[in-house]
């Protein structure tokens, strides 16, 4: 059952031929009715026949393949997840497994003697001879006519209602079409991946190359590759919404739109994406995380862009990184995968280079495009004015480059207008009342706002800790205070701001890309938004107002990260014939991670991250499990942390930290503590997971979530 349950439930088989295994079965669950799996179809039972209940039904949809399954099973026990919580990302569409809903439609009917044919009646004739029935609102727009006249043709007879399933047909990606020529790197890059994808055999690839260097081109030939060998193709992308560039190209190339999945389709979309993709009609499928889970009957390759990506690690339910998982569920369905990024994880580039996976590198951008120039600003050399975060010289690059007419970008990763904001008369700090984390305010929309829960409050008149009238301030900034800054610097220049409070969903983000695409905005100002693989040709200057801002806290890949992202931005500066500046504010520009910046040196930078993680067995050098106690009860969580601590296993090779508060002390009004597993690579951590467990008892107010291979700590 698609539970959070250890274990299946046994039902007595109908009568006749028992349903095989993967069947989708209507059951008796308590007082009501459920759909299930057949996980197996052994006569197992531990319970005698007179006290099972029987199936009600076997739901006519093709069955879960044994591959799905066993990818169930395996995420389950690599998560320690109940198997019924995964089963249930694997059934996200349960309104899938009814027949779909017909809906009316017209046919031919055989025509009476004597009736009167018009032009429009006859228009409507002509489009029906082929026999297949249509929609009223397809014929009425196709043959120019009203839905009187097919009333009308109706009651003479001429026509008849005619049932219609109602399903998306995927119109098919054609592999033949011609893709661009490709260079001679790309070409070798191509054959390589084709040849995995032709294979039918499990591979992994990194597929490694600066941004504009051409990747996505040759991983479109993989894709081409597997539709010609008749298999399907899943692309999982970390922000479907922002994708619309993607798949706008996508089109071009192979004639046809892909299927998609992602959180924000509708119930029947989501439904009649489900059907097709089970029934082996949607041969590319483009998704978020969860699309891993879907019912393909033969996958042939899984391709993971942008597979340094946070976004593809789920932090809720069941915990899991789509791109391990991918590669996963490509060995199971003995498929390619494809890793694509400019700026790989350690974790790939560790696997690369042991050999565990393939790896293909293009070395420049495509057509030559020179990379940016990095240069970085010193602010405690070049400080802002007071109360400013823009410095001189980065106000001067943006109005030279505003003054060519060309566009500029300001990138500072933080929503809102300040960060924070303080009482001139006590220091007192405004707090979210739910979590460890301070209000953001957004002044545009007069909020003070908590991005960890979603708490939001009117900014107050008075200082709720000393009431001092009027003494609140702003402290920091965020985008919406760069906006100001840049109104006020300058006016002429047409601005936008791009954010995920602002740009909400795939269409606005198409038309956002769009504006900027067709010059009709000169400065744009964004958060992490605007990094994710965006084209904009005219861009020449990115400036990024706080390079150090993913540095501070003690997370293992925050220099990894900040490297990555920053990475990504800068690659928005000058992708065609113009040569793109970046400039990057620090207080800190002889960090590593800015040294690689301006040097470029990525396998500098990774061979340096690298040498720092391996002595103490961090990953990938090591494995990291955490678990994370939480209670509305501050003692409660305690109390259960400190007895996990006094259990914790221990041996060669293995070594627990903590338990201590975790990064964010206290969420949506919950305590947390967190402890963290360590073991050296060869020790796998699940079974040590599972004793340790075993050996605490936790009340049932108090939660622990296990979180293997966490990624922000
Ligand atoms: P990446 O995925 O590495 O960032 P892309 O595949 O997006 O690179 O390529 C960058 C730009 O160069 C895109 O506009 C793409 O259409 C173009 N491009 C890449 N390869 C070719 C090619 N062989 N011929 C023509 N245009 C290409
Ligand atoms: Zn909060």
């Amino acid at each position: 059952m698609p539970l959070p349950l250890a274990d299946a439930y046994d039902y007595r088989a109908p009568a006749g031929p028992p349903p095989p295994a993967g069947s989708f079965v209507l059951v008796p669950l308590g007082t009501r009715r459920a759909i299930g799996v057949v996980w197996d179809g052994e006569a197992d039972s531990r319970l005698p026949e007179s006290r099972l209940r029987a199936v009600i039904e076997v739901l006519d949809a093709p069955p879960m393949t044994a591959t799905l399954r066993r990818f169930v099973d395996w995420v389950a026990a690599y998560t320690l997840s109940p198997p019924g919580a995964v089963l249930r990302m694997a059934m996200s569409a349960p309104a899938a497994l009814e027949p779909p809903a017909p809906q009316a439609g017209w046919r031919l009917a055989s025509a009476p003697e004597g009736a009167r044919i018009t032009p429009a009646r006859r228009r409507v004739l002509d489009l029906l001879a082929d026999g297949r029935p249509r929609a009223g609102g397809e014929i009425a727009e196709a043959a120019g006519v009203t839905p009187a006249v097919l009333r009308g043709m109706a009651e003479a007879g001429l026509i008849a209602p005619a049932l219609l399933p109602h399903r998306p047909r995927f119109a098919p990606p054609d592999p033949a079409r011609p893709g661009p020529a490709l260079g001679p790197e790309q070409q070798a890059a191509a054959d390589l991946l084709r040849e995995a994808a032709g294979r039918r055999a499990f591979s992994t690839t990194l597929l490694t190359g600066v941004t504009g260097s051409g990747k996505t081109e040759v991983y479109f030939e993989a894709i081409a590759e597997t539709l010609r060998s008749g298999r399907q193709a899943l692309v999982l992308l970390p922000e479907i919404a922002l994708s619309a560039q993607w798949l706008e190209r996508f089109r071009a190339r192979f004639g046809a739109a892909p299927a998609l999945w992602h959180s924000e389709l509708t119930a029947r979309t989501r439904r009649d994406t489900w059907r097709a993709v089970a029934e082996g009609q949607a041969p590319v499928l483009v998704g978020a995380r969860s699309a891993l889970f879907l019912p393909f009957p033969d996958l042939g390759l899984i391709v993971v862009d942008e597979e340094h990506e946070t976004a593809f690690k789920q932090e809720e339910g069941v915990v899991y990184h789509a791109r391990d998982m991918a590669v996963v569920r490509a060995r199971l369905s003995e498929a390619a995968c494809v890793l694509a990024s400019a700026t790989p994880s350690l974790e790939s580039v560790t696997n690369a280079a042991t050999g565990r996976y393939a790896s293909v590198h293009l070395p420049a951008r495509h057509g030559g495009a020179a990379m940016p120039q990095v240069t970085l600003v010193d602010l405690r050399r070049s400080p802002p004015e007071r109360g400013r975060f823009l410095s001189p010289p980065l106000v001067a690059a943006v109005g030279e480059t505003l003054a060519r007419g060309e566009q500029a970008m300001l990138f500072l990763n933080r929503r809102g207008y300040a960060p924070m904001t303080l009482c001139r008369a006590c220091g007192h700090r405004l707090r979210c009342p739910n979590c460890t984390a301070w209000l953001v305010e957004h002044r545009a929309a007069r909020r003070l706002q908590c991005h960890h829960c979603g708490h939001a409050e009117a900014p107050p008149e008075a200082c709720p800790s000393c009431g001092a009238p009027h003494s609140t301030v702003p402290i920091g900034p965020g985008v919406e205070r760069v906006l100001e800054e840049a109104s006020a610097l300058w006016p002429e220049a047409r601005r936008l701001v791009m954010a995920s409070d602002t740009i909400a969903g795939p269409a606005a983000a198409a038309a956002a890309a769009a504006a900027i695409r067709d010059r009709e905005v000169d400065l744009l100002i964004g958060t992490q938004i605007v990094a994710k693989g965006w084209h904009f040709p005219h861009l020449t200057l990115v400036g990024v107002v706080d390079a150090d801002l993913g540095l501070a806290g003690g997370d293992l890949r925050a220099a990894e990260r900040t490297f990555q992202l920053l990475h990504q931005v800068a690659g928005r500066a000058g992708r065609e014939e113009h040569p793109g500046r970046v400039l990057l504010q620090t207080f800190a520009p002889e960090h590593a991670v800015m040294q690689a910046l301006v040097s470029g040196d990525l396998d500098a930078f990774m061979a340096a991250e690298a040498e720092a993680r391996r002595p103490g067995h961090w990953p990938p050098f090591g494995r990291l499990a955490a678990l994370i106690v939480s209670a509305e009860e501050d003692r409660a969580a305690d109390r259960v942390a400190r007895d996990l601590g006094l259990a914790a296993p221990g041996g060669e090779g293995v070594e627990v930290l903590g338990p201590a508060p975790a990064p964010l002390a206290i969420l949506r009004g919950r305590h947390r503590r967190r402890l963290l597993l360590k073991t050296r690579r060869d020790i796998a951590v699940q079974p040590l997971l599972r004793a340790w467990l075993a050996r605490v008892e936790v009340p049932g107010h108090v939660r622990v979530q296990v979180d293997v291979d966490p990624v922000g700590f």
